[in-house]
């Protein structure tokens, strides 16, 4: 190794080349090569590029590529796939990530591409990314099955990988009642009744997503039910619960937005009933964890917020003894419950 090979800034050169990585592992799943190589021995590039229906040169670079980035095991055989592969990239695997990667690659990347723009107009580029003004951020989503159901896909992955640990940041076994608003598949809530036998969990989102939960459903005898509820928190009544729920909603909504909706569920919410808030929570600097602030350069109207501005934000509308969890991962916890009379 050279002298040189220590002063060389790695960090600057991998970001340099984090896009090139980035979309070699997206259109290794939008090809389905983790779902072509599961369950089986190493297989040839020619033999991937023949069912993938690509071909052989590209393939095998791709297939390198995933080998380099620790995505793929590469022997003389062939190639098979990691265990991480296995768990987190294959569309069934027990934590696939597959969905959240297919709308990070069609929907993300687009509108990445425009960041600059993003920057310079403060504003989301819905119209330079796919040719179109969206009002309202998920009309965008929903106004097409497939991006519906794409959408839908991305949220259950994430949601999936984090509900166990939102689950149980706090014990919330004194509550009989829980509504998740903004609930999407119904991942947390069926997390929750796993945890929390007792407790009865009603997923409350629009009448679109409502619709389409059924695919998301997991499958099982010893499966607990659970209730989906449709309508538009802004504007419809709330189902009444004890505990109510709000994961990654806070962060896409502007603060007028915010109001309507902290002051509806302030109002219902009777004294010793509690908000849950699921969210990545930023450091007092505002700088980390990197995954919420890279986050914040979409450019949707609302905004990533530390432990103490939802604090501050939760003590507005009546809350009180808020407390914060980290996690370690990609979402946090926040408890909160609503003032007594008396206080
Ligand atoms: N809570 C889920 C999670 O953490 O994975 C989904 C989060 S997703 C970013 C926001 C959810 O809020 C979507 O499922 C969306 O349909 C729902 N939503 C948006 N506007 C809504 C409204 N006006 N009324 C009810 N739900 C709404």
């Amino acid at each position: 190794v050279s002298q040189n090979a220590s002063k060389l800034p790695s960090k600057i050169l991998e970001l340099i080349d984090g896009f090139r990585a980035s979309k070699a592992l997206f259109v290794a799943s939008k090809l389905k090569i983790f779902d072509h190589l599961k369950g089986k021995g190493p297989v040839k590039a020619v033999d991937i590029a023949n069912d993938v229906g690509t071909s052989v040169c590209g393939t095998e670079r791709l297939l390198d590529a995933c080998a380099s980035l620790g995505l793929l095991e590469k022997a003389p055989q062939g190639y098979s796939n990691t265990d991480s592969a296995n768990t987190y990239l294959t569309s069934d695997g027990k934590y696939s990530l597959h969905g959240y990667i297919i709308h990070s690659n069609d929907h993300l990347w687009p509108l990445f591409t425009n960041l600059e723009s993003a920057v310079k107009e403060g504003s989301r580029q819905n119209h330079r990314a796919f040719g179109k003004k969206a009002d309202d951020l998920f009309k965008d989503y929903y106004h097409n099955q497939e991006v519906k159901q794409r959408f839908m896909a991305a949220m259950h992955s994430i949601a999936h990988l984090t509900a166990r640990d939102v689950a149980t940041a706090f014990d919330l076994s004194q509550f009989k009642s829980a509504c998740d608003l903004g609930g999407c598949t119904g991942a947390l809530a069926h997390e929750l009744v796993q945890v929390y036998p007792n407790l009865s969990v009603t997923v409350f989102d629009l009448p679109e997503v409502i619709s389409n939960t059924s695919y998301f459903q997991p499958s099982g005898q010893h499966v607990a039910p659970v209730t989906f509820v449709s309508g538009d928190f802004f504007k419809d009544n709330l189902p009444e619960a004890d505990l109510y729920i709000l994961s990654r909603v806070l962060h896409d909504w502007p603060d007028e937005k915010i109001h309507v909706l902290l002051s509806k569920i302030s109002a219902v919410c009777r004294p010793g009933s509690a908000l849950l808030v699921a969210e990545t929570v930023l450091d007092e600097q505002k700088i980390r964890p990197s995954v919420a602030v890279l986050q914040s350069l979409s450019m949707t109207e609302g905004k990533q917020r530390s432990g103490s501005e939802y604090k501050q934000l939760l003590e507005k509308y009546g809350f009180t003894d808020v407390q914060i969890k980290i996690t370690g991962n990609l979402l946090d916890a926040v408890l909160c419950f609503k003032k007594s009379l008396s206080l």
